[in-house]
């Protein structure tokens, strides 16, 4: 009773099998014809090797590395067609996807990975940032423009709040009894949020998935990567740039190479707190975590030119992970050093909660929207196997990022932002429990501690002044 979104030719391989990876496995099995002796996935770790044994699924225990890659791959595509679908860390995307559209085979990734070691061994910080891994694809992609399709930074996000972005402009446009057609060129969609009165989009998410077990000391916990997660808490806080911005954070740096569209700040992301909302708890902080959907839309939605523009949204993530997490994020930056032992929430341990992620478009008329998805866990066990809420939002972007690369195989590189949201959102959408849209008169001047001081602007509600918290 699922649809079948066609047929892989040629191998299926899987580099990565950790909460993302084995989440996306069940997806693929369900909606896509392929050659079973020809799905394989590599992951050097031995937890899941009985796992795939009883799934019939060839496990190459290997890590893929600068060293291996093309050896590795090019043994497993001899076809010089089939899908690469990256779900690990410290693998690189930008190497990977060269090679893969060399051979010809399709490709897919929800993050632009480095390689092993650069999070932390790169010195210096602005080399550090998603901006330089964003912009060495993007230049890769102006060298080599069209040939076959690599999708790149496609799970939820990046990936399916960029979709959100333009069904909530949509939304806005239809709500201001405007007519206008859905836009089908960048630089319409770009005049469409501008000509709204939109200033800018926060990735507002707030996990409330919980166990009955309390957090133990000395362990980080987390609802998917504890890896992926302290890697992108230690970069630098980044955000896209928007035109309204009136005061800029002294410790913040700006760029005259590539888009131009972001700002990075002298700060880790994840201790770098923001004024934001949700449907559930309403006003709360979220953390300025850098994260590539940042960069994107604020470059996908800029009128004029790169280093002047007319019109330009800021945008970056505001994200409450669960209660243990932040917990676990308090511990390791307190301490001044990671927990050695990772926990990711299963799906058979949650007790409760769901997550609420979204984006928050805001600045307009009607003040701000927040549209998104609020999965539950329970409802999550009745979608899809061996993953939490978290996980099936990002798996289901794999999933519709898949099915578009197949049906539009010849496209090169692109981003969730230049794919068409509709077709990708159809595709998702069952697997996404309640999507909804709220609109909320809340703004960061609001429901603040009034018996301290603040540096902010009381003129504009929506400066960036007023969002970051001191
Ligand atoms: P995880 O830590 O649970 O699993 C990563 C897996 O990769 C592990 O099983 C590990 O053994 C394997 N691995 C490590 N190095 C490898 C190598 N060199 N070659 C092959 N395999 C290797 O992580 P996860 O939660 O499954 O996340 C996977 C990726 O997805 C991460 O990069 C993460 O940042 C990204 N992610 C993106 C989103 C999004 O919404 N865009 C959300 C969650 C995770």
């Amino acid at each position: 009773t699922y649809p079948n979104y066609g047929r892989i030719e040629g191998h299926v391989v899987m580099i990565g099998f950790g909460s993302i990876g084995k989440g996306t496995l069940p997806l693929i099995q369900r909606h896509f014809d392929y050659d079973a002796d020809k799905f394989s996935v590599i992951d050097p770790n031995p937890d899941s090797a009985a796992f795939l044994a009883e799934q019939g699924i060839t496990h190459h225990q290997i890590a893929i590395t600068r060293e291996n890659y093309r050896d590795e791959l090019g043994k497993l595509f001899p076809e010089g067609k089939g899908f690469c679908v990256n779900l690990s860390v410290d693998t690189s995307s930008l190497d990977l996807i060269k090679f893969c559209r060399e051979m010809g085979v399709l490709y897919i990734d929800t993050v632009v990975e480095p390689w092993a070691g650069f999070y932390f061994e790169t010195e210096n910080n602005s080399e550090r940032t998603n901006y330089a891994l964003r912009q060495k694809v993007r230049d890769e992609k102006a060298a080599n423009p069209g040939g076959t399709t690599a999708v790149s930074c496609c799970g939820a996000n990046p990936g399916m709040v960029s979709w959100f972005v333009k069904e909530g402009l949509m939304m806005l446009t239809r709500d201001l009894g405007r007519t206008d057609p859905v836009p089908t060129a960048r630089e319409d969609w770009a005049k469409l949020m501008q000509s709204l009165g939109v200033k800018g989009v926060h990735i507002a998410e707030r996990d409330t998935q919980a166990r009955a077990k309390p957090r133990p000391r000395d362990v980080f916990v987390n609802t998917w990567s504890v890896e992926g997660f302290i890697a992108e808490g230690f970069q630098p806080a980044e955000l896209g740039w928007g035109t309204h911005e009136k005061w800029t954070p002294e410790n913040a740096h700006s760029y005259d190479t590539g888009c131009q569209a972001a700002i990075w700040m002298e700060r880790p992301g994840a201790i770098t707190r923001v004024h934001t909302w949700c449907p559930t708890p309403g006003p709360q902080f979220g953390f300025l975590v850098t994260h590539n959907e940042a960069i994107s839309i604020s470059d996908y939605f800029t009128v004029g030119d790169a280093a002047k523009p007319d019109f330009r949204p800021t945008c970056h993530y505001a994200y409450h992970p669960s209660d243990d997490a932040v917990l676990s994020l308090h511990e390791m930056f307190g301490a001044g050093k990671q927990q050695q032992v990772h926990e990711i929430l299963d799906v058979d341990e949650i007790v409760t909660g769901i997550d609420e992620l979204g984006v928050l478009i805001y600045g307009h008329e009607k003040n701000a929207l927040w549209f998104g998805s609020r999965l539950s866990n329970e409802e999550t066990k009745a979608l899809a196997p061996y993953q939490n809420a978290t996980g099936l939002q990002v798996t289901s972007a794999v999933l519709a990022g898949m099915v578009w690369a197949l049906e539009n195989p010849l496209s090169g590189i692109v981003e969730t932002d230049e794919m068409d949201h509709t077709r990708c959102l159809e595709v998702q959408t069952p697997y996404l429990g309640p999507v909804e849209a709220h609109y909320t008169d809340w703004t960061p001047l609001q429901d603040r501690w009034e018996h301290f001081p603040e540096d902010i602007d009381e003129t504009d509600p929506w400066q960036f002044r007023n969002v970051l918290a001191t």
